[in-house]
């Protein structure tokens, strides 16, 4: 069996259980990441989101001692979290 991709985001294993899609990185090639790694690059940091971070006059990015990876999806969640209340 194969070794799981690494996720070229957050450098941790794309697991065969885990959502993930295929991204293609500058320089590199095609490469499976994780889909809240993927949706990351595109919504921003948890700061961003809840609009906190320095682009809204913050200081606040993701929360301290958080990896890549579980920053990542607490930025997804947050993300989903908003749309849905924002949609009301
Ligand atoms: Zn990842
Ligand atoms: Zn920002």
């Amino acid at each position: 069996m194969n070794a799981a991709p690494m996720c070229p985001y957050c450098k941790e294993a794309v697991l065969a259980e885990e959502p993930a899609e295929a991204v293609v990185i500058y320089g590199v090639g095609a490469q499976v990441a994780h889909l809240e790694c993927s949706a990351r690059r595109v919504i921003g940091s948890v700061g961003h989101i809840t609009r906190q971070c320095s682009c809204y006059g913050g200081t606040m990015e993701d929360p301290p001692g958080m990896t890549p990876r579980q920053a990542a999806r607490l930025a997804y969640e947050t993300f989903q979290w908003q749309q849905r209340n924002q949609s009301r």
